[in-house]
């Protein structure tokens, strides 16, 4: 039989209200989201004003939870929560009563409190203690001393695992981070690795002093070093930007400019460099105005215009101009294989590239997640459209600059 208030309980519902107890703490989250209704519980089982909850920070004794059920509520910020008795606890590693009078028991029964107290432990180590108030008595009884070391035991539980489930998130994080940084290095020394490849190969053939060459293979191969040389060069600045972009320090210089004569200067240098690329321009309105770096938006045309002519090679590649409900609207549309719909938002991820497409043409896969950076660092949006067998069209909307 357990005395619980003014009313007495049977042995089987002590039982029940423990296994309450238990039950609630199994299944708790986070401590925090259940010591409310845990204080709750443990009334049904002990009579208490006031549950306080310390914890031990390095030296310190920090008070971590505290609520005020019975007695003395409204007074909770006068009362001191068991600071007086939390250091003998601690000290004496053991259950602890006492009864404290701070004035005239007589005249305010919250002058007369009986507190009991147990530490907290984490297997042998000491984290806290539980300390129960009772205003005015009666005193807690050697009875109750089990109920009590039952409800810490459980709060200790409790705070062990919360105290668990944070070491792994850390842990898994710190994991994660260095997957990321793993891979991020395997994909960037293997992009590096194969221009300096041909660029060393290359040139120790030419060096090689028991073979002489011919002028025109001497030319072929300076050509393969040439332009091996320009690879390493894009994808160093690809990487710069790319990590420029990862940590915010991109510089974008904007200026008024006039997307027609952007567009028209763009695919003039294209079609001088990229002989193979056919490219049909088509501009519709005059005059479309944005704010923008020129150098920035070439870039992102460049990379468009480059993906077109690995991916979709052969094909036309429409280039179109058009104003739509205050912003420019531009389409970069090929007439290529086209991209599956599972790939369309993942080719905009750092480092992806379609599987298929992998292994046929030489990338790093930024471009992309450069163009759409840029295009959002200008207000913008991006995004592909495609159809397999038909071809891939990139549309790309800018605020007009319409002052
Ligand atoms: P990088 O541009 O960094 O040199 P990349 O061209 O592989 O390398 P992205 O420009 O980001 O990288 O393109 C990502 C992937 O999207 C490409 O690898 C390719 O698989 C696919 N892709 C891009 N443009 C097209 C296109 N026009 N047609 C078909 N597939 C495309
Ligand atoms: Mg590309």
């Amino acid at each position: 039989m357990g005395v619980i208030g003014d009313r007495t309980v049977t042995g089987d519902e002590l039982i029940t209200q423990i296994l309450e107890i238990s039950r609630l703490v199994a299944k708790a989250e986070t401590a925090d989201a259940v010591l409310p209704e845990l204080v709750n519980r443990a009334r049904k089982i002990l009579i208490f004003d006031n549950f306080v909850l310390y914890l031990k920070e390095g030296h310190d004794i920090q008070p971590y939870f505290a609520r005020a059920v019975g007695r003395g509520r409204s007074k909770e910020a006068d009362v001191a929560w068991g600071e007086a008795v939390v250091e003998r606890i601690i000290r004496a590693d053991r259950t602890i009563s006492q009864k404290d009078r701070v004035g005239d028991a007589e005249e305010d029964r919250l002058n007369l409190r009986f507190y009991i107290g147990t530490p907290l432990k984490r297997g042998k180590k000491t984290i806290g203690a539980l300390i129960l108030i009772r205003f005015g008595g009666p005193p807690f009884t050697g009875k109750e001393v089990q109920k009590v070391e039952f409800v810490a035991g459980h709060v200790a539980h409790l705070l062990e695992r919360e105290n668990l489930l944070n070491t792994i998130q850390k842990i898994e994080g710190s994991q994660r981070m260095w997957r990321m940084q793993e891979d991020f290095v395997a994909t960037v020394s293997h992009d590096l690795r194969t221009p300096l490849g041909f660029i060393k190969g290359y040139t120790t053939t030419l060096l090689r002093e028991d073979t002489s060459w011919d002028v025109e293979t001497y030319r072929e191969f300076l050509g393969i070093i040439d332009e091996e040389a320009d690879r390493l060069q894009a994808l160093i600045d690809n990487l710069l930007d790319s990590s420029r972009l990862q940590s915010g320090t991109m510089q974008i210089q904007f200026q008024k400019v006039n997307m027609d004569a952007v567009l028209r200067d763009l695919i003039q240098r294209t079609q001088l460099s990229d002989l193979k690329i056919n490219i049909v321009l088509d501009i519709q309105g005059s005059d479309l105005k944005v704010k923008a770096d020129p150098m920035r938006l070439g870039q992102v045309f460049d990379n468009l215009l480059s993906n077109a002519s690995k991916y979709a090679p052969g094909s036309k590649v429409k280039v179109k101009l058009k104003e739509d409900d205050h912003r420019v609207h531009i389409t970069v549309k090929d007439e290529g294989p086209g991209i599956a719909e599972e790939h369309l938002e993942k080719i905009f991820q750092r480092f992806y590239r379609v599987p298929e497409t992998k292994l046929k043409e030489r990338g790093s896969g930024l471009g992309l997640y450069i163009c759409r950076e840029i295009i959002q660092a200008h207000g913008g949006r991006i995004y592909a459209e495609s159809e397999v067998g038909k071809g891939t069209a990139f549309h790309i909307f800018l605020p007009l600059d319409e002052e």
